[in-house]
């Protein structure tokens, strides 16, 4: 994948980019902050409070500790190597094993560019003006996550959520992500980014796996149960926001509460309740709201 280049207009454009690559960084993840001194590298590794879900996390620059870690929901070691006087000293600094655990900020890489790994991530920074222009390059896996962070900003400002606060909230196993959306003044929100199935291989009778398997392939499915379910007088969420195609929803926030208890242990009453709503939407039939939503009229179908 080719580098993405961004223009960061000021220093709050700098942050919200940090907020938007603290949901697409993952564990093993290297990113080398590149640019002469003031050019935005520490602002960036800020995202640390994206990450940490916590304004008012100190993010000092290790500028003589060499390495300072966070112990997060994905463990992060943010390195200044300004003062590293020799590449051997990286290893004493228990970069491989911060790697091997986490994610690895490293601001002055310049400095070690013999030992850090060759599929990491480069944010380089630039003055344009009074902002930044910052490119990101490197590793493809990694630049397509952050491609796809920050199509789901888009989508958000295209809506009216630009200035939304997001947050982690599940998703490492699935192909489906969630995060919490904290729009100011507004209830939180879930977004839910799903994107398109790509097919795979051809397995059995001419279907691949997600075909075989029944498995949603979009996210047209889970709108148009949503819907049905809330036309027959249940709790789904609401869907407010869409991009059907892309696969991204905003929807409404029903809360963590589930069918266990704090113990852990089942709530007899909810599984009951479950069970009667389940029998209550079998004995219904479903609507069309799957073929509606797929060949919308003004589509031509
Ligand atoms: P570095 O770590 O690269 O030396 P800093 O992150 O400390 O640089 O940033 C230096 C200054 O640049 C800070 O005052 C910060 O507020 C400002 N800054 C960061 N990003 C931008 C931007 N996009 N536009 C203008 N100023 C910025
Ligand atoms: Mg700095």
């Amino acid at each position: 994948m080719q580098a993405l280049e961004l223009t960061l207009k000021d220093e709050a454009a700098t942050i919200k980019l940090g907020e938007d690559l603290a949901l697409a960084l993952k564990a093993g993840d290297c990113l080398a902050l590149s640019g002469d001194l003031g050019a935005g590298k520490s602002t960036l590794a800020r995202l640390l409070r994206a990450m940490a879900d916590d304004e008012a996390l100190e993010v000092p620059s290790p500028t003589f500790t060499l390495v300072q870690s966070y112990e997060l929901r994905i463990p992060v070691a943010h390195f200044d190597l300004y003062r590293l006087a020799d590449v051997s000293e990286l290893d004493e600094l228990g970069f491989d094993e911060a790697l091997s655990e986490g994610i690895c900020l490293v601001e002055w890489p310049e400095n070690a560019l013999a030992a850090l790994p060759k599929s990491r991530l480069t944010a380089t920074f630039s003055h344009l003006g009074d902002g930044r222009i910052v490119t990101l390059s490197g590793d493809a896996a990694a630049l397509l996550r952050i491609e796809r962070s920050l199509a789901i900003r888009a989508f958000l400002l295209e809506r009216g959520f630009g200035h939304a606060k997001r947050r982690h909230l599940s998703g490492d196993a699935s192909a489906r992500a969630y995060e919490r959306i904290f729009a100011p003044g507004e209830q939180a929100l879930i977004l839910m980014d799903s994107a398109r199935h790509k097919p795979g291989p051809i397995l059995q009778d001419g279907k691949y796996y997600q075909q075989l398997a029944h498995l949603a392939e979009d996210v047209i499915p889970f709108v148009a149960i949503a819907r049905d379910i809330r036309e027959k007088g249940f709790c789904a969420p609401n869907v407010y926001e869409s991009d059907l195609d892309v696969g991204i929803l905003l929807i409404e926030d029903i809360g963590n509460d589930g069918i266990l208890d704090a113990d852990g242990q089942p709530i007899a009453e909810r599984y009951l309740e479950s069970v009667r709503a389940l029998a209550h939407l079998h004995a219904q039939p479903v609507t069309g709201h799957i073929s509606r939503l797929r060949h919308p009229p003004h589509s031509g179908f």
